[in-house]
């Protein structure tokens, strides 16, 4: 396992400052990273600038082949790559073995899908011209992503900037960096050139200030909460660096009286319990019809009483360790906000004592007759609580829907067809999963409206982030 940072062709390790990576469900210390700043972030970005000429003048044949190395040694790797995954971030074994083949995936599709980038040639308005359009790489680019998906927030960003010819520096979390080292370690064994792909780990505020001070990095993807996302869009006006955004959602999940309810019991619990509920588009919001509402509450509660908590390294547990002690208090604050105020505590509602492991675990819990003042109703809660409300008509389910500052991910669940695009074109989401609790996926746009971002990420949606147009007015 390496514990360094990648830039250029040299594993660099800290100049004495480290930051220790720690497992969260028993708190023992797995690694130490480098505690990387602005002149680190520097010297990758330097590095990043020297190998972009060469990889940009590649064609996208040779580009895929690389890409799709790594993509395959990913797999190849899947089980301890899941294992190191599991050990710095908690989420169990079974999950974490899906990311990455779901990491792998974006790799694979972007590796495809550069060959696909095309231009146009364009009627002129005078005889004696052409209008050429083609698309080129932005250039040197940076990605900041989160601790709650280590590999695919990082692979979902570096597929495509690589498949488009771009360089790129990445800065993972500070709780999930030996992910991200592993994959660089990968790329290189794949064939990467040396400063295609870096990695930069330690203080996120300085790094940060660097690669938007740096007129060399022309563009930042960004996955993370609204508040930082906000920091970086101010940041950016200095060189006017480009921005894709993947911010916070609070996601409403809503189910008709029409439903199957067994399917959207299986959706609901896909949805809100994976990663135990550490998702930007895990729901926050149950809106459930009233004719239906009791069928769906005895599911939904007998299912989640029946998931196994534990240590994500046991095979057959599905609930893990939150990432840290501020997320859990801040879960235990939603919940006891929500009784305060008439929640009713249908299940959970208090943490999980596993023995032998750190007292980090929270109960999979459901809240009802949540109202619009509590703090969950209106926060991400991230962490493993469903909070229902019962509804009469479907005017009311779609305007409480819509009744949010963010517009990530929306549920539904409904047999009714026409309802089904009724509401499917009134919700104000980037996404919406219709009868379908899990619609990400490589070949699909991902992204939010309003205060959850700006970008598309994924399918072919994501190669107009990593390419610019140029328009050459050709004279004959
Ligand atoms: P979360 O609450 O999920 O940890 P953050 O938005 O705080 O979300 O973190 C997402 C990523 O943004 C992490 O890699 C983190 O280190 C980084 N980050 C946090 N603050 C800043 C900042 N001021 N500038 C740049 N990156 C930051």
């Amino acid at each position: 396992m390496q514990d360094r940072n990648l830039i250029g062709s040299e594993w660099i390790s800290g100049s004495g400052e480290e930051i220790d990576v720690t497992n969260p469900a028993t708190n023992e210390k797995i690694a130490s990273v480098p505690n990387g700043g602005a002149a680190e972030a520097r010297r990758a970005v330097t590095a990043a600038t020297e190998a972009l000429p060469e990889w940009r003048s590649r064609t996208a044949f040779d580009r895929g082949k690389i890409l799709r190395r790594i993509a395959n040694l990913m797999l190849e790797r899947q089980e301890p790559l899941a294992e190191l995954m599991t050990r710095e971030q908690g989420k169990p074994l079974a999950e974490a073995r899906g990311e990455i083949a779901y990491a792998a995936s974006f790799i694979d599709w972007a590796a495809e899908e550069g060959k696909r980038l095309d231009g146009e040639l364009l009627p002129a308005s005078a005889e004696n011209k052409r209008i050429l359009v083609m698309r080129q790489p932005v250039g040197v680019t940076a990605c900041i992503t989160p601790w709650n998906f280590p590999s695919a927030m990082i692979a979902r960003k570096l597929g495509p900037a690589l498949a488009c010819g771009c360089t790129m520096v990445v800065k993972p979390a500070e709780q999930t960096p030996l992910s991200a080292i592993a994959l660089a370690e990968i790329a290189l064994e794949a064939g990467l050139p040396p400063g295609v792909m870096n990695v930069v780990t330690g203080d996120a505020a300085a790094i940060g200030e660097e690669l938007f001070s740096n007129p060399a990095v022309r563009k930042v993807s960004f996955t993370g909460s609204t508040e930082v996302g906000k920091i970086l869009i101010k940041q950016s006006a200095q060189n006017v660096t480009r921005l894709s955004l993947e911010l916070g959602g609070h996601a409403p999940f809503l189910v008709f009286d029409d439903a199957d309810v067994k399917a959207a019991v299986a959706g609901a619990m896909a949805s809100k319990y994976r990663n135990m509920g550490q998702t930007c588009v895990c729901p926050n919001r149950f809106y459930v019809q009233q004719g239906i509402y009791d069928e769906f509450v005895a599911g939904l509660t007998a299912a989640v009483e029946a998931l196994r908590i534990g240590s994500g390294l046991e095979e057959g547990i599905e609930v893990g360790p939150l990432i840290d002690d501020p997320a859990i208090e801040k879960v235990e604050r939603h919940v006891s906000d929500a009784l305060e105020k008439g929640g009713k505590l249908r299940t959970g509602g208090k943490r999980a004592k596993v023995e032998g492991m750190a007292d980090r675990f929270y109960m999979p819990t459901i809240v009802e007759d949540f109202t619009p003042d509590m703090t969950m109703a209106c926060e991400e809660t991230f962490g493993p609580v469903s909070p229902l409300r019962r509804f009469r008509h479907e005017d009311e389910a779609v305007e409480w829907a819509n009744d949010s500052p963010y517009g990530l991910a929306s549920y539904f669940y409904t047999r009714d067809a026409s309802r089904l695009m009724r509401v499917a074109e009134r919700l104000e989401y980037g996404i919406v999963g219709a009868n379908d609790g899990t619609p990400s996926t490589a070949q699909a746009p991902f992204g939010g409206v309003k205060q959850s971002g700006i970008g598309r990420e994924g399918g072919r949606y994501v190669m107009h982030e990593y390419t610019e147009i140029k328009y050459v007015s050709w004279g004959l």
